[in-house]
C-alpha cells in the first residue's frame, strides 16, 4: 500500500534525525514517499535527494514556514517548488536573520530572570534553524527548568514572559514567494488555530490546499478542514509532524496520504 509522510523534521531544525536517519526510519516503516518541511530552511535537501533515490523513496520538496497573521503565529507548508528558486531561498535567508535577532531578544529576558544561556551555547548547536525548542532544550541541560514543556509554559511559549515575536513576516509575502517558486501553500496543522474571526480573514487568502490530517489530532476535527477545502477546491494535505522519537512514528501513522493525494501535490518529484 502507497502511504506518504509530508509533515517532518530533521536536525537542520528542531528534530532529532538527520535526513539520513528521517528517509531510512521512512523506509523501515514502508512509506514510498515522503516530503522533509523542516522549519525555514531547505537545507535537508542538500542531502535528502541522494539517500531517497537509493533507498526508493519518492521526495517531493517541502518546507514549513512561520509567519504571523494578525499577531497570530501560523505554520504555512510549501510544496513541489523549485528548490533552486531564488525566491524561496531568499525568504529562508530572511528568516534566519530574524532568528538571530529574535533568540538574541529571548535570551535577553531569559537572563534577565536570572537564567543565562550565552549566544555561543545557542549557536554552537550548529543547525540551520535555531529557535525556541533548542532554547528550551539548553534551560533543561542548565537546570533552569525540569522539562522542555516548563520551558514553554512558563518562560518563552507564545505571550509568557520571556517570548518574543521577533520582526514577523506576512502571510502575504510567503503565498508570493511560494508562487514565485512554483510551488504550492497549504495551511499548517490548523487545528492549532484557535481565533475564529482570524481564521475567517486568513481563509480569504490564496492558499492551495490545507493540511486536513495532522497525526496529533484525532480525525473528528479533521472534518471541517476537509469541507472548507472542498468548497474552495483546494487540496488536502496531511502529515505526521515527526521531530524524531522513533518509537512513536508508527502511532503518527494515521496522518499518512495516500498515492492520489501524493501525485496530485507533487508533479515536479527530485
Ligand atoms: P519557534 O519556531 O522558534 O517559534 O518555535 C516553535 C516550535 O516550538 C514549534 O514548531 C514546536 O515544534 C515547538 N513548540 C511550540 N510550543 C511548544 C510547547 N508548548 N512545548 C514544546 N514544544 C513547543
Ligand atoms: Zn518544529
Ligand atoms: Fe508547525
Ligand atoms: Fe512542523
Amino acid at each position: 500500500m502507497f502511504r506518504a509522510d509530508l509533515h517532518c523534521h530533521t536536525v537542520f531544525s528542531d528534530g532529532t534525525l538527520t535526513p539520513q536517519q528521517l528517509l531510512h526510519l521512512a523506509k523501515e516503516v514502508g512509506l514510498s514517499g515522503i516530503s522533509i518541511t523542516d522549519h525555514d530552511t531547505i537545507e535537508a535537501y542538500s542531502q535528502a535527494p541522494a539517500i531517497a533515490k537509493k533507498l526508493g523513496i519518492l521526495l517531493g520538496s517541502g518546507v514549513e514556514f512561520s509567519c504571523i497573521f494578525q499577531k497570530m503565529s501560523v505554520h504555512i507548508l510549501a510544496y513541489d517548488f523549485d528548490l533552486n528558486s531564488p525566491a524561496i531561498t531568499n525568504l529562508c535567508a530572511q528568516h534566519q536573520q530574524r532568528r538571530t535577532c529574535r533568540n538574541k531578544a529571548i535570551l535577553e529576558r531569559l537572563s534577565r530572570l536570572g537564567m543565562s544561556i550565552s549566544e555561543e551555547e545557542l549557536f554552537s548547536i550548529g543547525e540551520k534553524t535555531v529557535g525556541r525548542p533548542h532554547i528550551a532544550k539548553l534551560m533543561v541541560e542548565k537546570g533552569y527548568v525540569d522539562s522542555i514543556k516548563e520551558a514553554f509554559n512558563r518562560y518563552i511559549g507564545d505571550g509568557k514572559p520571556c517570548y518574543e515575536p521577533g520582526e514577523g513576516i506576512s502571510v502575504q509575502q510567503t503565498l508570493d514567494v511560494i508562487h514565485q517558486g512554483k510551488g504550492k501553500a497549504f495551511i499548517a496543522h490548523p487545528h492549532l488555530l484557535d481565533h475564529s474571526r482570524k481564521i475567517k480573514e486568513l481563509l480569504k487568502y490564496p492558499f492551495d490546499g490545507i493540511e486536513c490530517h495532522y497525526a496529533k489530532f484525532p480525525p473528528e476535527q479533521e472534518r471541517r478542514w476537509i469541507q472548507i477545502a472542498k468548497e474552495r477546491g483546494w487540496l488536502v494535505s496531511g502529515g505526521s509532524d515527526f521531530h524524531g522519537s522513533v518509537k512513536e512514528y508508527i502511532q503518527l501513522g494515521c496522518s499518512w496520504v495516500d498515492e492520489e493525494t501524493f501525485y496530485k501535490i507533487f508533479q515536479h518529484l527530485i
